[in-house]
């Protein structure tokens, strides 16, 4: 059996395929000269810097469970007790998020009423959500239509469109609310109204967590000690050795009889089941003649790009500490960072006791134009707004400019219904599958449910009766 792609989609896949039915021959063909994708962690003198992903969920728990499975439960670390929160950016300052406000919901009324982030008009508009009719039931919209219909411009700018950007790097007028927060916009058409439906879950006592966003929210997350990059070599070492070919760069795929010819370099291997973990762009070339409809929604998917800046400093080198996890600003602001992130104070083990790690996000969706720049001028760029936010000064004593390109998918309106074609298109083709983080979630927790899935059904699909003789491997 065929895996391409070596980011966590497809090695997901192969550990989870490997535990399912060890007698399943696996090669995993990765272009790069490194497995995990845009999950990388580097060690850089007593610096721990992740390049992409820090943290993952345990809600729901399917990457927990499975790091229980693979032995990797020892490896994991809390977010740190003190200082958890973010914060917004306004008029210059770092601005708590409302307590128990939580991407796009308020889970408490007061903090809504006291925060400086809106003015009397706005959360007075805020107030009126109650008595706003809910709108067609099921009919995607973007973020930015529901939260101005409901809550007003105010919470959209200054609040929600910051976090949303924080965690998608997208433009909050195409994000569908249907695919990102289906759960916030089936309270609307379930209760009427989002202040109704917290009413109601606090009355059964179900968002007891969201309403302690700052603390116990938190509790949900998990980091590697060593780094992300733990999980990648935890799953890799599960896999035998030799499965994975590095700089092994796939050119096509083709039916051949009842398999399938993976071309790699020139040379062919025959395989009977191929699984592409690959990004939609890069997917949509190697499924163009075998899945023409799929592959043409997958061209179709955006993907935005973004810059990392990250700066060691020295602790007394920030005139205006803050104790938070980090901060998100908002576009009104004219910024030219979309979000800080302070990594030493999420996680320990990140920087010396004297020393600050902060990871500095530029670009997304909404501001490419930065991304021209050369790493110096991003540097200079990230250390200009720290002086500003938090009195930055001195010489940072380690840094680091990662690029991530076309590496975060854009789930735009109508993303729910391009995904069903794709989906019910390649359902159609026996012997074939695919799964990436374009389709049912962006994080590390949905994309190892998504291979968990994908899995389960190769193996009941591929050995009916359990039995994987069938496999030739490469060659
Ligand atoms: C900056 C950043 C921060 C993030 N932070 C978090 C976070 O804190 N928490 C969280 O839960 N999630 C986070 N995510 C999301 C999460 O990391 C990703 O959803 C997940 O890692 C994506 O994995 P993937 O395998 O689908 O894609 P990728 O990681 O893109 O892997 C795809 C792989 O396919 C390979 N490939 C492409 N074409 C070919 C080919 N033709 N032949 C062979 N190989 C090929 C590529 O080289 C790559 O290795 C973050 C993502 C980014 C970019």
């Amino acid at each position: 059996m065929a895996i391409i792609g070596g980011g966590l989609s497809g090695l997901a896949t192969a550990a989870k395929l490997h535990r399912l039915d060890a007698s399943i021959q696996l090669v995993l063909f990765e272009r790069g000269d490194r497995a995990g994708g845009v999950i990388h962690s580097e060690q850089v003198g007593p610096f721990l810097i992740d390049h992409g992903a820090d943290m993952f969920s345990t809600k729901p728990s399917a990457a927990l469970d499975f790091c229980r499975e693979l032995g990797l439960e020892d490896q994991l670390i809390e977010p740190q007790l003190t200082g958890r929160g973010a914060r917004i950016v306004r008029n210059g300052k770092l601005v708590p998020i409302p307590d128990g406000f939580v991407v796009m919901r308020a889970t408490q009324l007061w903090p809504m009423l006291t925060t400086p982030l809106l003015s009397l008009r706005g959360k007075l508009r805020f107030l009126l959500e109650r008595w706003v009719k809910p709108a067609k039931d099921g009919e995607d919209e973007s973020i930015a239509a529901f939260v101005r219909r409901r809550m007003g411009v105010e919470v959209l700018d200054r609040i929600v469109a910051p976090l949303s950007a924080g965690i998608y790097t997208a433009d909050v007028t195409k994000l569908s609310m249907q695919t990102t927060m289906r759960a916030v916009a089936s309270m609307e058409s379930k209760y009427g109204s989002l202040a109704k439906a917290t009413a109601i879950r606090r009355r059964k006592g179900e968002d007891s967590v969201e309403r302690n966003s700052t603390g116990a929210r938190y509790g949900q997350f998990r980091a590697f000690k060593g780094g992300m990059i733990d999980l990648i070599q935890g799953l890799a070492e599960t896999l035998p050795s030799g499965s994975i070919k590095l700089t092994c760069p796939v050119d096509s795929i083709r039916p051949h009889g009842e398999g399938w010819i993976v071309s790699e370099a020139g040379t062919d291997h025959s395989f009977d089941h191929v699984i592409v973990a690959v990004p939609p762009f890069s997917a949509s070339e190697l499924l163009n003649d075998v899945v023409p409809k799929a592959a043409a929604e997958l061209r179709m998917i955006e993907s935005a790009s973004t810059a990392i800046v990250v700066l060691a400093v020295s602790a007394k080198d920030i005139q205006r500490p803050v104790k938070t996890f980090g901060f998100v600003v908002p576009l009104s602001e004219q910024r030219r960072i979309l979000a800080g992130s302070f990594a030493s104070q999420k996680f320990s083990g990140r920087a010396p006791e004297d020393h600050v790690l902060i990871r500095v996000f530029i670009g997304g969706a909404m501001q490419s134009e930065f991304l021209k720049k050369s790493d110096d001028e991003l540097i200079q760029i990230a250390r200009e707004e720290l002086s500003d936010l938090i009195g930055l000064t001195g010489n940072p004593v380690v840094t680091r400019v990662v690029h991530w390109k076309q590496a975060m998918p854009q789930y735009h309106v109508g993303h729910g219904d391009r995904v069903r074609i794709i989906d019910e298109d390649i359902d159609g083709v026996p012997g074939l599958s695919y799964l990436s983080n374009a389709l049912h979630g962006v994080g590390i927790t949905p994309v190892i449910q998504q291979a968990d899935h994908v899995a389960r059904e190769v193996v009941s699909r591929f050995t009916p009766s359990g039995d994987s003789a069938n496999s030739k491997g490469i060659g």
